[in-house]
């Protein structure tokens, strides 16, 4: 009985690319990088412009950014002194895929491997991530956009913090406004809980229809935390099925090829 399980739950892994069960884990950079000169202007923008001096100063950066277009946005990012995480950066990571994406996945924030190419998801967990993609017939950059909470890389792959995280927030609102995506998949706890503005738990969170301004949420685990936790990858094999079950009916007609 027990072997008939085990056999099956290898088949599931096995189609969705989720072995060899474990693997070697990313390498971590030093705790306390070297400090450029920016860090310095921590809480102004690249043009000078004061941008955490009180609440008002707040609401207009983030309404500066929400009329933002593509090009601009990008820009922004890539001049963002707005939170510390800009003193131990390489690059910033804005997201990559197609902008007009039906499916949008948000991530926690980028890795080593990440913040030296400026690419989300490129490490171990990346490479997981796209055998997800791939498991329901998606391939990144293909009808699919993908992003992270913060664009920049927290030390030691520490989790944001609240105030990095809000810091970051117009960013991904004006990414998800331009992209209009049909379904979020959140990736991870710090990716739930920052789109749905909520504490409780992935386990309380998955499996079910969530909502960001009426676009449809799906929360499912971190590709990183499934390359550590063997239990949790036949439920995230149950998520992406969820998920694609979900985009089905909400667009019925389209073809994913
Ligand atoms: N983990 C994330 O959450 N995002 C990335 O881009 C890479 C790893």
């Amino acid at each position: 009985m027990t072997s008939t399980r085990d056999a099956r739950r290898r088949e599931i892994l096995r189609e969705i690319g989720l072995t060899p069960l474990w693997r070697a884990r990313e390498a971590r950079a030093p705790e306390f990088p070297a400090v450029p000169a920016q860090a310095f202007a921590v809480g102004f923008e690249a043009d000078g412009t004061a941008c955490d001096t009180d609440a008002a100063a707040v609401e207009a950066r983030r309404l500066r950014i929400l009329g933002m277009g593509w090009d601009e946005l990008e820009a922004s990012v890539a001049g963002c002194i707005a939170c510390p995480l800009c003193r131990s950066r390489t690059r910033t990571v804005f997201g990559v895929g197609d902008k007009n994406a039906d499916w949008l996945y948000v991530g926690e924030g980028p890795g080593a491997q990440e913040d030296a190419t400026g690419e989300p998801f490129v490490g171990q967990a990346g490479k997981l991530l796209d055998n997800m993609l791939a498991a329901i017939d998606l391939k990144r950059g293909r009808n699919v956009f993908i992003a992270n909470i913060v664009k920049c890389r927290p030390p030691g792959n520490r989790e944001p913090t609240l105030y990095e995280a809000q810091r970051c927030e117009p960013y991904l609102t004006r990414q998800i406004e331009l992209i209009k995506p049909k379904l979020i998949i959140a990736l991870g706890k710090i990716a739930a809980q920052n789109l749905l503005k909520t504490d409780a738990s992935i386990g309380n969170l998955r499996g079910k229809l969530h909502q960001y301004s009426g676009i449809p949420v799906i929360v499912t685990y971190h590709p990183a935390y499934l390359l550590r936790t063997l239990t949790a990858k036949a439920k995230a094999w149950e998520d992406l099925c969820f998920a694609r079950n979900t985009m089905r009916e909400l667009a019925p007609l389209q073809c994913t090829d």
